[in-house]
């Protein structure tokens, strides 16, 4: 029997040849595993509604489903609209990655919206030191009330470009740390780990919340534990997405994710700044 592995058992992660085989116009069975013996991949009777529900609580199964043994093709369009969501948050000075810059910058209030600056408990300030002091400046500077609404506008794509880099550097870090644990045994098509990129993103999403009825009101420490309660679950997200793609050690895959996530803030950090001076 040589029939091509393109599928792989929900359970335990083993390649499978089918999901299911047909006897008749009306009678299909779904294929055992041979490892596990459990069904390949349950998830193809079900509910695409409860899928759903599997992936919002982090499940295993559900993610291999949906990255090994579903022809889902619109995750770039997914990709592109996370993106969006994330630059808007950046751009509107409301995210971890603002709370951080103007904390880590002493930026006290550079928006009409909103104040996002934490006062740090000991004096860590990177204003005064060299390679982030420009950024800091820059960083400060928008002040986007009575703005040309055009600049304003233009910033919104010079930030969905830095986003856009930051995002590359964390996929291409991420992807090339774990080959090179794996020890380049095992071959990843790029889609499949674009895929799962934008799949474990969509935890972005629970900041709506915040991007909607957040005010200029709400206090900064609010904001912070909001984010960083969504930043905790997407990482318990990446997380379990990467042990399911890579089958990595644990504590290597949190020490690849924080300093994935932190290259990946310290990029849009430069980056913004730089396709500024770029562009204008
Ligand atoms: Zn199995």
């Amino acid at each position: 029997m040589t029939e091509k592995m393109q599928y792989k058992c929900v359970n335990c992660g083993e390649g499978a040849g089918a999901l299911f085989r047909t006897y008749g116009p009306s009678v299909i069975k779904l294929t055992k595993c041979e490892t596990c013996n459990g069904i390949v991949d349950k998830y193809i009777e079900y509910d695409p509604v409860i899928v759903m529900i599997d992936l919002v609580l982090i499940s295993k199964e559900a993610q291999r489903h949906i990255i090994f043994n579903t022809d889902f093709k619109a995750y770039w369009k997914l990709l592109i609209i996370l993106m969006m969501l994330e630059t808007y948050g950046v751009w509107r000075n409301d995210s971890l990655f603002n709370i951080m810059v103007n904390s880590v910058c002493d930026i006290q209030s550079n928006s009409t919206i909103n104040s996002t600056h934490i006062k740090l408990p000991i004096n860590m300030t990177l204003k005064n030191v060299e390679p982030f002091k420009s950024d800091c400046l820059d960083w400060a500077h928008e002040e986007k009330d009575g703005v040309d609404l055009f600049i304003w506008e233009k910033d919104f794509y010079i930030q969905f470009l830095s986003t856009f880099v930051g995002i590359l550097v964390f996929i291409i870090a991420t992807h090339s740390t774990m080959i090179l644990i794996k020890g380049f045994s095992s071959q990843f098509k790029v889609s499949v780990v674009v895929k799962s990129f934008s799949l474990a993103n969509m935890s972005l999403l629970l900041t709506l919340p915040m991007l909607v009825w957040g005010s200029g009101d709400t206090e900064p420490s609010t904001r912070l534990v909001h984010y960083s309660l969504v930043f905790l679950y997407m990482f318990a997200v990446f997380y379990n997405m990467f042990s399911v793609l890579y089958e990595s050690p644990r504590l290597m895959t949190v020490l690849v994710l924080l300093a994935s996530n932190l290259l990946k803030y310290m990029t849009t950090f430069h980056a913004t700044p730089f396709l500024r001076r770029l562009i204008t």
